[in-house]
């Protein structure tokens, strides 16, 4: 049998490994200028006038609220479809979050939902559903009328743009993560995104324990003031040699995504009752971090069956994501959430797969990817 293809794989050069030895050597290994580089670098990808390197895109979730004094007695909607982290950042602060049903046609929080909550809300927390973005004119159009402010999960969200601009920079702050699997990696890591100067500095005071002298005073190490509550939640050095040697690549790690998402959605078109996410709608363009194929609401085609005959034939998938989080047991016993509330997230979280478009795939990957799908479905399909 050909090698098998996993849902993803990071695809690390002699950069990365260069980048990692040259930091190792240095014996500078935290607050160095590898860390400050890829924050420049990072910022001016993504047209934002500030990037703070963080040790994961659900630490940089809880900085940004942190530092906007989310807390105990706030409320902060999210979309009920999407990773734990987006609802566990508001949660580790005594807020609540606010669950919104998402678009059965992106995937992304509804507008129409957000736009039923009764009484106040905080902040809200759009979620860039697998690379596209959410309906962001409709969203700040209801912060607006509720005083609350907007900032983006952009974990999957790279290169993704609404209205011709770049995800993370289309609120108050977004945050990036450079898990593994996703767009790019720097082994763990995320980023903050904002042009707010003042937000950044909060941020960068309480990513490294509310220190307020240590920032910009080389000379005298080890002196400083804490004047805020922080703690660590700081990126290596040796995870921003390998996140920059990733940033050099992206583009060409976005191409083969586009390549390989439009071999595959083309193929897949001709299957009946599957349902594509699309990857633009409106003003939204994706950044494709997955083709999301969703299969029929009456649960006529088994799920496990299909993934277990991609297993067979080596193509590996996931589930973004396996239950609203909502439904999730922690959020069921805290706030009594049952069955039925959030119908749209019901339905992905119970038929949809995630089927790789990285380039890992390689040549003629997305061929393969898109005839074993294509033979599953058939077979299981009946
Ligand atoms: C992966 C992911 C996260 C968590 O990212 P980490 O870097 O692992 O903390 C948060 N939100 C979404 C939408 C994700 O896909």
């Amino acid at each position: 049998m050909s090698e098998t293809i996993p849902f993803g794989r990071p695809m690390l050069d002699d950069a990365a490994f260069e980048g990692v030895r040259r930091v190792l050597e240095s014996g500078q290994l935290v607050h160095g200028k590898v860390t400050e580089e890829f924050e420049r670098a990072f910022a001016a990808r993504m047209d934002v006038a500030e990037a703070i390197a963080v040790s994961s895109c659900s630490s940089g979730l809880f900085l940004i609220i942190f530092a906007k004094g989310i807390g105990e007695g706030s409320r902060v909607a999210v979309p009920a479809m999407t990773h734990v982290a987006t609802a566990h950042s508001v949660e580790m602060l005594g807020g609540e979050p606010v669950f919104i049903d998402v678009d059965p046609e992106t995937g992304c929080m509804d507008p129409a939902r957000l736009a039923e909550v009764e009484g106040p809300l905080d902040a809200i927390i759009p979620v860039h559903y697998l690379g596209l973005p959410a309906d962001m004119d409709a969203i700040h159009a209801v912060a607006e009328d509720k005083g609350a402010f907007v900032m983006e999960d952009c974990a999957l969200a790279p290169d993704a743009t609404y209205d011709g601009r770049k995800a993370g920079g289309l609120a108050l702050a977004g945050s990036f993560s450079f898990y593994p699997v996703k767009h790019m990696t720097s082994i763990e890591g995320g980023m903050v995104t904002t042009d707010d100067k003042g937000l950044a500095t909060a941020i960068r005071k309480r990513r490294a324990f509310g220190y307020n002298r240590m920032l910009g005073d080389r000379a005298r190490p080890g002196l400083y003031d804490v004047d805020a509550l922080g703690f660590n939640f700081r990126m290596s050095e040796v995870e921003a040699a390998v996140g920059l040697s990733q940033l050099a690549r992206l583009d060409e790690f976005q191409k083969s995504r586009a390549a390989n998402d439009a071999i595959l959605r083309g193929a897949l078109a001709t299957l009946p009752d599957l349902t594509v996410f699309p990857n633009s709608y409106g003003k939204a363009q994706s950044c494709h971090y997955c083709l999301n194929a969703v299969l029929p609401k009456d649960g006529s085609v088994s799920r496990e069956a299909v993934v277990d005959v991609l297993k067979a034939r080596g193509i590996g998938s996931s589930v973004h994501y396996p239950g609203p989080v909502p439904l999730f047991t922690y959020y069921t016993q805290k706030y009594g959430y049952r069955d039925g509330q959030f119908p749209v997230a019901e339905w992905l979280a119970a038929q949809t797969i995630s089927l790789p478009v990285g380039p890992h795939l390689g040549d003629d990957g997305a061929e393969r990817v898109a005839e074993a799908f294509i033979s599953a479905y058939t077979v299981v399909a009946g």
